[in-house]
């Protein structure tokens, strides 16, 4: 497969979760340390595989809401964690509501980050304007900027709670490109939530990169498509 580099980009806007930071490795990492903390498996019988499958499908749900503005973000984290012991038979409120303020504390200062993370944004930062754009609870976004030792990299971290607009609304775009001090036609959006981070960009007129391991390509202007990180090096 041969690819043309894009034309014309100057300024590359990174998502943070599933897409620079592991999101998954870290969740499940802090999931499993505070159920042998707080002895869940051997209190109830619920295994750290059985309460993370659980608490995924739940989490989701409740992050769809969210982000249709049905809940709140107290309501999300309010619930997640009593709601998936509950399902599994453990019901404790209080037990939920630790493990939820725990999560919360612990989890932005996990440093896993996505293979290929540091060496392609090494690759990058001589050549572009980094950027972070995400969809995230302020406090927790900038510190795991900060833990994972990316910072660096980004001239602007764009964070949707901080600015009243989440992906994929336009306006939220709109706002990083002018606060950029640079053209639509000159930024990119690299992500691996298709509706938010791909349609968001190409609505507001910018390119897009999705990142994603499905192999089928989508084939629509100005959309690109990598499974690995590594692969910006052939596009940019
Ligand atoms: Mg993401």
């Amino acid at each position: 497969m041969s690819t043309k580099k894009i034309a014309g980009i100057k300024h590359v806007f990174f998502d943070l979760d599933h897409t620079l930071w592991d999101f998954e490795k870290n969740s499940e990492t802090v999931i499993e340390q505070l159920l042998v903390t707080y002895d869940v498996e051997r209190q109830y019988g619920i295994t750290a595989e059985t309460f993370i499958k659980k608490y995924k499908k739940i989490n989701h749900k409740l992050w769809h809401l969210y982000s249709h503005k049905k809940i709140t973000k107290e309501e999300l984290r309010n619930t997640r964690f009593t709601k998936t012991l509950e399902k599994l038979g453990a019901k404790n409120k209080e037990l939920g509501m630790l493990l939820e303020k725990e999560y919360i504390s612990k989890s932005p200062y996990q440093t896993h980050l996505l293979e290929g993370t540091s060496e392609i944004l090494d690759y990058l930062k001589p050549k572009y304007e980094l950027h972070i754009l995400s969809n995230g609870f302020k406090e927790v976004q900038r510190i795991k900027l900060h833990e994972s030792g990316i910072k660096k990299y980004f001239t602007h971290v764009f964070i949707s709670e901080e600015m009243g607009v989440q992906k994929p609304d336009r306006e939220i775009f709109d706002i990083a490109k002018a606060q950029a001090k640079v053209d639509a036609s000159q930024c990119i959006m690299i992500g691996d939530n298709f509706v938010n981070d791909i349609e968001g960009a190409l609505k507001a007129d910018w390119k897009a990169v999705y990142y994603t391991s499905r192999k089928k390509r989508i084939k629509i202007a100005n959309l690109y498509q990598i499974k690995s990180l590594l692969e910006l090096k052939e596009l940019l």
